[in-house]
């Protein structure tokens, strides 16, 4: 973005070099340069060649390798033709041709490097994403004395914000006397890049003057690391200053209202859409299903598929995600099928869509047949995350041999997903013995997991092995491994609320802890007994502390009983997976209070109605 602003009205031409910037086919290209050469104008004025290459390269990335022979042809290229060439490699799609021009402008007797060699170069350090590349060319230009020109610095920013190199990004922009607006944006993205999100906050507070470019960083980098909240609130003091509104902050926006599940918000984005034109681009479209898909609205997002005019992978791959995460397998697989009759290759984050719809599905054959294609048909080498899948398939289905082979057999060290899977697995087909092993594994691989503690603990406790029940919870406190507490979200008119485990602060708890009351006396009523054994963890993720101690979520819905209108459906958003006895207590209140819950966890949807979840008990 930088480039562009600074060398806009450098170069006065020739007037036939002009009709290179209308000229978009070769023939129209040779054309001009036979002019060129006719009229001797290369011969009159050297620099004419070197305007000449400069925008062919420029205009029209096509027409870069013409460029590229045009140079390769000439014996005393000058310095702006080498410059222009490492400029507009940097933007192809071969960046790393740069260097080959910067080599050329090194060999040369009577070229040396100069400020805009640099400044673009550092930029094509950042495309490449290359530490050491770029620590060269950093030391390159300070070599030739680049390193304080103010283009090259806010170069340098970008670079090492690209690197993710925080702390070598803060010192060059701190040593930069007026840091503008391009520099002061680029640190903002590093440092949200970084994780630094605070710091970033302070940097963006303390510009003088903002555009859309600094806005959105900021937006993205609230989006990007899960703050999701914050992102939109800064979206609305966006507007409220007045800045303009583009396609970059609406998919920010959108992902944060994905992370939340809040759907009221996603619809309100939709519409700002909408209303303000912003053309819906593949990356516009995609966001758009994704939201509505991880908000538990399949149909809606299925209507955006369809009413986009182009879609890429990605894009069927979030619908594809999302029919499998909502527990429509068979038709993420029929998806599937029509997105290769739209000769749309697919890449791997597909194929882990098409494994997880299949286990849901327990097609255990046509899941091994996807699997096996990735490498046959498509040469995509199954990652780990490809085994973890093909583990729960058979796991799920009750081949616990077959899954601990694949486990066995897998070319790369199986990882805490593969034997999560299994140890699921083996709790769901009381196959103990195979639990031990995966809960052991789980522990070795992740000794300060949680979740992984409390899984085997559930096992030992669950063979009457009390010795090794305190044993395990002895190591969690010695190690001190600290759970992530449990968090669900509620959108109350497109107004996020959250709640933690017992969580008492809510304004309107006096009415929630009524509705509680009025949820556990009709579930009495109703015949359910609540698992209050103290040896038991709480079957999944959470620890249940004591009996009294309530799972976030069951806060959640009895807000969302009393805020929401009858015939609108709860929607709950949980961090961790749900548990066992919640889940319980969940199917029953949809059918005691007649109302439709979509409780989104970690993993998948939970649609409960009329006392079933669409989930029949497998998550
Ligand atoms: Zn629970
Ligand atoms: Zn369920």
């Amino acid at each position: 973005m930088g480039v562009k602003r600074i060398l806009v009205g450098r170069m006065k031409h020739h007037p036939i070099i002009c009709l290179v910037d209308s000229s978009t086919t070769l023939k129209q290209l040779r054309q001009i340069h036979t002019q060129l050469l006719i009229t001797g104008a290369f011969i009159i004025d050297p620099q004419v060649f070197g305007k000449f290459v400069a925008s062919i390269a420029l205009n029209n990335s096509t027409n870069l390798h013409y460029s590229d022979h045009l140079l390769n042809k000439c014996a005393r290229p000058t310095l702006f033709a080498l410059n222009s060439m490492i400029r507009a490699h940097c933007k192809s799609s071969t960046p790393r041709k740069s260097f080959d021009f910067y080599k050329r402008i090194q060999r040369s007797d009577d070229l040396s490097p100069d400020n805009y060699t640099f400044n673009f170069l550092v930029r094509t350090c950042a495309q490449i994403s290359q530490g050491k590349t770029g620590l060269i060319v950093h030391g390159a230009a300070i070599k030739h004395g680049f390193d304080h020109d103010p283009h090259v610095r806010s170069g340098l920013v970008f670079m090492y914000a690209e690197l993710g190199c925080l702390s070598s990004c803060r010192n060059v922009f701190e040593e930069i006397p007026n840091p503008d607006l391009v520099c002061q944006t680029a640190l903002v993205s590093a440092c949200a890049k970084c994780g630094d999100i605070g710091y970033a906050r302070l940097m963006f507070d303390k510009m003088p003057e903002r555009d859309h470019i600094a806005w959105n960083a900021m937006i993205s980098g609230y989006a990007q690391c899960g703050q999701s909240r914050e992102a939109l609130r800064l979206f609305h003091s966006m507007q409220l200053e007045g800045v303009k509104v583009n396609e970059v902050s609406m998919v920010s926006v959108l992902s944060a209202c994905s992370h939340l599940g809040a759907l009221d918000q996603g619809r309100w984005a939709h519409a700002y859409i909408d209303r303000n034109r912003i053309r819906i681009t593949v990356t516009l479209g995609t966001a758009l299903i994704d939201m509505y898909a991880k908000c538990g609205n399949m149909p809606k997002a299925m209507e955006v598929l369809w009413s986009m005019k182009e879609r890429n992978v990605y894009t069927w791959t979030s619908a594809m995600n999302g029919l499998a995460m909502n527990g429509f397998g068979e038709k993420c697989l029929e998806l599937f099928s029509l997105m290769k009759q739209h000769s749309v290759s697919p890449n791997e984050v597909t194929f882990v869509s098409v494994l997880r719809a299949c286990s849901v599905v327990g097609l255990v054959d046509e899941g091994r047949r996807h699997f096996d294609s990735m490498k046959d048909v498509y040469g995509i080498e199954p990652k780990i995350e490809h085994y973890g899948c093909l583990v729960d398939l058979y796991g799920r289905a009750g081949k616990l041999d077959d899954a601990l082979n694949v486990i066995n057999n897998m070319p790369m060290k199986p990882h805490s997903g593969a034997w999560g899977a299994l140890l699921h697995a083996s709790r769901t087909y009381g196959n103990m013995e195979l639990g031990e092993l995966a809960s052991r594994k789980l522990i070795e691989l992740e000794a300060t997991n949680h979740g992984a503690c409390v899984q085997i603990s559930n096992i030992y406790a669950e063979t009457k092995n009390w010795d090794k029940v305190n044993e395990v919870r002895r190591s969690m406190k010695s190690k001190g491994v600290a759970k992530q507490p449990g968090c669900s979200v509620i959108e109350i008119d497109g107004e996020v609320h959250e709640f933690f485990v017992g969580d008492k602060s809510h304004p309107c708890y006096d009415e929630i802890e009524v509705m509680l009351g009025d949820i556990s006396r009709r579930l009495k009523l109703a015949g359910y007994v609540a698992n209050t054994n103290p040896v038991l963890f709480d079957i999944e993720e959470e620890e249940k502390e004591d009996a009294l101690c309530l799972h976030s979520e069951k806060i959640a819905i009895a807000f969302g009983l009393i805020s929401l209108k009858e015939s609108v459906p709860i929607r709950i958003v949980k961090n961790l997976r749900v548990c066992r006895d919640c889940h319980d207590v969940t199917k029953l209140i949809s059918k005691l209070y007649n109302r439709e819950i979509i409780v989104r966890d970690r993993n998948r949807f939970h649609h409960f109605k009329d006392g079933e979840c669409s989930c029949k008990g497998f998550w």
